[in-house]
């Protein structure tokens, strides 16, 4: 029982009872954790304007037998950009909608959490929200223990030229070893755009040009591998976002 306090990122919220919320928070040390914020919706409630995902904060939570409860806290960050473009927000409740499937309640992920900080980070500096999901989705299969194979071709080592993505081994084919065309189909320069994303993350992201039919064969690759590594293949955000941006084209 007791008390604990720490950063969090809140991922989700959903009402509760009467007047309460429901709020998953993705703290640094305990990990992902669901715990109630009472009264937040019938009264002007100080807690209120502190339990709205995507929201950075510093809470004191109290630990219950089956529920903890939300006591205090202060925001740190509220992703403002984010939160005033639709597009930017639904991107954004991609990533924790992500998190919240990869990991289990309280199993403490400090590299998640740092992860999924830097990718809201990088949303609101990029201007190519494509380009940080599909670098953040990468980088969360490889803080997962699930990084594909994407130096060189399983079977002949080769490093350059097209190549096939090989599902049931998570890595490269070369287009010579490839025997009846299995898997998809991945040009070199998205197998250069996954090479990049995996080794430098965020970093310098906006020199890594990623016009719209590389995004799609390398979000077509990722799907998969979220799919097999979270066993999950349905995000809300994931088709709203779809649905927004064919609106747009
Ligand atoms: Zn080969």
């Amino acid at each position: 029982m007791g008390e604990y306090k720490g950063h969090a990122l809140i991922l989700r919220t959903r009402d509760y009872r009467e007047a309460d919320r429901l709020v998953t928070f993705l703290t640094r040390e305990e990990g992902k954790v669901t715990a109630v914020a009472k009264g937040v919706r019938k009264t002007k409630s100080k807690l209120s304007a502190l339990v709205e995902p995507l929201t950075l904060g510093f809470f004191l939570l109290h630990r219950g037998k089956s529920l903890d409860t939300l006591v205090q806290g202060e925001i740190v960050k509220p992703y403002r950009k984010l939160q005033e473009d639709l597009l930017l927000f639904s991107y954004g409740q991609y990533f924790c909608e992500l998190c919240e499937a990869a990991l289990p309640e309280r199993e403490p992920s400090p590299q998640v959490f740092m992860l999924v900080l830097a990718a809201l980070e990088a949303l609101e500096s990029d201007g190519q929200p494509a380009r940080v999901a599909r670098c953040f989705e990468l980088n969360l299969l490889e803080t997962l223990g699930y990084r594909p194979a994407v130096e060189n071709c399983l079977h002949c080592g080769s490093s350059s030229g097209s190549f096939y993505f090989d599902f049931v081994r998570d890595g490269l084919v070369c287009a010579s070893c490839s025997t009846a065309g299995e898997g998809c189909l991945l040009s070199g320069a998205a197998v250069a755009v996954i090479r990049r994303f995996l080794n430098n993350g965020f970093h310098r992201l906006s020199v890594c040009s990623v016009p719209v039919s590389l995004n799609s064969e390398i979000s077509q690759v990722n799907a998969a591998l979220i799919r097999k590594a979270l066993g999950k293949h349905k995000f809300k955000s994931f088709e709203f976002i779809q649905s927004l941006e064919t609106e747009n084209n």
